[in-house]
């Protein structure tokens, strides 16, 4: 206590700020606490083949159970884990939880068999020089086929890459894995910078799907469809709560979409109904979509 107040200049804080800087304080105690005792959990959002209107994929979403505060969203909890180090135990659960749980779907749930997983990592995950072991041992220990992992880098994050980052993702890539630039849109990427990535997958930020109103506006996601098909990526439009713009995007030629108009994300026991659904929707409309599963 004494020792912060000298640092930190305590007696310009405003009240607020103290009780900010303790409520901090407390949870990141509770964080350390929640790795110890396992208080994560995983869910699933289906990621849709805007074509069939089938489950291609799910992508991994953290959440942490606090005993007293009830469910914290990863919003909140993720910056101070990675603030404290604490992000490579937790990233290392979902990682582990996702390729177990997904290779389970695909041997046992009809309509899985060809389901991929895209699991999120923060900046520090990927300046840890152990992340390929640690991904190459999960892939193993698991049975997931390295082609069915999606890894998920923010923009900004890819942006600000380093040359050891740079050759880890490299290295990922050549285990057979695919990796996506999240909240594209966001950041600040230059066509040529974006060329050189070694990305498969372009994720449009839900800012530009919201933008597509009614009588909207297409060109800005318009100009992002076909510079990712310039590039040679994979689209994914995060998201779509709305059909009309499911459909835009549709006819626009971003070919997989993900958000609460298809489904929120879900209790890994829910899954197998929403895939099971999904299928039922494909194969009835033919090239239809997945109307509010889940
Ligand atoms: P993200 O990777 O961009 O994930 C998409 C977020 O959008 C998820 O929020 C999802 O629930 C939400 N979402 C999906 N569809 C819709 C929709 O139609 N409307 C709205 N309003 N939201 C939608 P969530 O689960 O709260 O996660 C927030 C962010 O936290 C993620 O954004 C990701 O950056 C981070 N995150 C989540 N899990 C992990 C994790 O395991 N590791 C790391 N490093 N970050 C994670
Ligand atoms: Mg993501
Ligand atoms: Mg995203
Ligand atoms: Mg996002």
């Amino acid at each position: 206590q004494a020792k912060s107040q000298r640092q930190g200049g305590y007696a310009t804080y405003h009240p607020r700020m103290h009780e900010q800087l303790l409520e901090r304080v407390r949870l990141e105690t509770d964080l350390r606490r929640a790795v110890e005792q396992h208080q994560f959990r995983v869910v699933y959002q289906p990621l849709v083949d805007m074509g069939t209107g089938g489950v291609n994929g799910v992508e991994a979403l953290v959440r942490w159970h606090h005993p007293e505060r009830g469910v914290i969203s990863p919003v909140t909890f993720i910056p101070l884990a990675e603030s404290t180090g604490l992000i490579g135990a937790i990233g290392e659960y979902v990682l582990r939880e996702a390729c177990r749980q997904v290779a389970a779907w695909r041997s046992e749930v009809p309509g899985a068999e060809n389901m991929r997983v895209s699991v999120n990592l923060s900046a520090p995950q990927l300046d840890d020089p152990d992340l390929v072991g640690l991904v190459t041992r999960t892939l193993e220990e698991t049975g997931l086929p390295a082609t069915s992992l999606v890894l998920e880098v923010t923009e900004g994050v890819l942006v600000d890459q380093h040359e050891a980052a740079l050759t880890t993702l490299n290295a990922l890539r050549g285990l057979g894995i695919r990796l996506a630039i999240d909240d594209f849109g966001t950041g600040y990427s230059s066509l040529s910078y974006l060329h050189r990535l070694p990305v498969d997958i372009l994720k449009i930020d839900k800012s530009f799907v919201d933008r597509l109103s009614d009588n909207g506006d297409l060109s800005l996601v318009d100009a992002i469809l076909s510079m990712a098909t310039t590039l040679g990526l994979a689209t994914v439009a995060e998201g779509i709560e709305h059909e009309h713009q499911r459909s835009a995007l549709a006819a626009q030629g971003c070919d997989i979409g993900q958000g609460y108009h298809f489904s929120p994300p879900v209790e890994a026991a829910d899954m197998p109904g929403v895939i099971t659904a999904a299928l039922h929707t494909a194969s009835s409309r033919g090239a239809g979509h997945l109307e509010h599963v889940g």
